[in-house]
């Protein structure tokens, strides 16, 4: 048969990947022609920036400061304490190091300042490959999208991924696979994405598995971390639908868990989606192990190994929030391959926050 007419764009961005690769940082500034990195990160990875600063030090370079106030959703005073922050250290870029939450810390700063940034993720939910930003301020989060939010680096070093705790590496990751899976039914899907949504897949589910058990296994932390990669791509590249939409809604307006919530949405909203895309559902279970040709039972066979949540009242949703949930899901909808039926919606709404296994 004849091929989908599409469009293909491919993200501007260099990619550094390999254990120990975080050596690599000294030259990369340098690449650059910078000589004063403010270096970001959470309160909670620290000892990750005092990391960075030595191999710097190493490289001759002196970073112009360390600033580990990153907070989930990229709040605005936040972003504007760093911005200060910076100001006054006369920094010529920023290095952020984190999950997705540095990671748009420093898209925040990159974006209004014009500096460089240069990533280096830590978890697996790929804002790094991404031209997208959400922030928050007074509570209300705002999404936008601009190539020069893309950061212009990005190092991929496996063994900063090591400390991930097991529970947030297997949200983390199929966070990941939510992108991937979006994208192979994206309204400005292409070829070349799909290829990368089906080979991001499968290495995640055959790597989360071991990680959980083994968390210190290398040769998995590195196969989940290029995943990680290929999925982030996608995301970047892709029009997302129902399955982020309703992560957007349910974690923006009851505050629930970024990974946790896209990890229990994503087999309901797979399955809300199966009878418009018939094709994408069979590429998907050759991507999952354990299938048999069903990409719903692998993902459940799959969530069952990784022994994540089901339920999104695990998380503090009261049942009373799945009407208020169903209205902002059926409101300013993303294109979607199947026509939202509130009641439909709602019942799939019903099912993730009672934690019924997906159909
Ligand atoms: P996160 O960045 O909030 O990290 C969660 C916690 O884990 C933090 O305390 C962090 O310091 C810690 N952590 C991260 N890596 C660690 C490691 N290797 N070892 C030990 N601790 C580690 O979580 P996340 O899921 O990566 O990111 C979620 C946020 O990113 C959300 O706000 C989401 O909206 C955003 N996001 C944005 C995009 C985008 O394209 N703009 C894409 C994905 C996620």
């Amino acid at each position: 048969t004849i091929m989908n007419p599409f469009e293909y764009n491919a993200n501007p961005g260099r990619v550094v990947f390999g254990s120990g690769s975080i050596n690599k940082l000294p030259a990369e500034v340098q690449r650059l022609g910078l000589k004063s990195p403010l270096l970001l990160s959470t309160p909670q990875q620290t000892s990750h920036l005092d990391d960075l600063a030595k191999v710097l030090e190493n490289g001759n370079i002196k970073p112009a400061g360390k600033y580990s106030n990153a907070t989930m959703h990229t709040p605005s005073h936040i972003t504007e304490e760093a911005m200060a922050y910076l100001k006054e250290n006369a920094a010529d870029c920023v290095v952020s190091i984190g999950g997705g939450s540095t990671t748009g810390l420093g898209k925040a700063i990159s974006v209004r300042t014009g500096l460089p940034h240069i990533s280096i993720p830590t978890t697996y939910a790929g804002s790094e490959m991404t031209p997208i930003l959400g922030e928050t301020q007074d509570g209300r989060k705002t999404t936008r999208s601009d190539p020069k939010i893309l950061p212009g680096t990005v190092i991929y070093d496996v063994d900063l991924t090591m400390t991930l705790p097991a529970a947030l590496s297997a949200t983390s990751g199929v966070n990941a696979i939510a992108h991937a899976v979006e994208s192979l039914y994206a309204s400005n899907t292409n070829p070349i994405i799909r290829m990368f949504a089906l080979e991001g897949t499968s290495s995640l589910a055959k790597s989360l598995p071991t990680i959980v058990n083994d968390p210190h296994n290398k040769d998995a932390r590195s196969q989940a971390q290029y995943g990680a990669w290929l999925c982030g791509i996608t995301l970047g590249s892709s029009a997302m639908a129902l399955h982020h939409k309703l992560c957007h809604t349910l974690g923006g307006s009851f505050n629930l868990p970024h990974a946790e919530t896209h990890t229990i949405v994503l087999p309901h909203a797979l399955s809300y989606n199966a009878p418009a895309i018939p094709s994408q559902m069979a590429d998907l279970a050759s991507a999952l192990p354990e299938s048999n040709g069903d990409a719903i039972h692998g993902l459940n066979v799959l969530l069952e190994k990784l022994k994540v949540k089901r339920a999104l009242s695990d998380f503090g949703m009261k049942e009373e929030d799945i009407d208020k949930a169903t209205d902002i899901a059926m409101s300013a909808q993303y294109p979607n391959p199947r026509k939202l039926e509130k009641e439909k919606i709602r019942e799939l709404i019903r099912r993730c926050w009672a934690g019924e296994p997906a159909k």
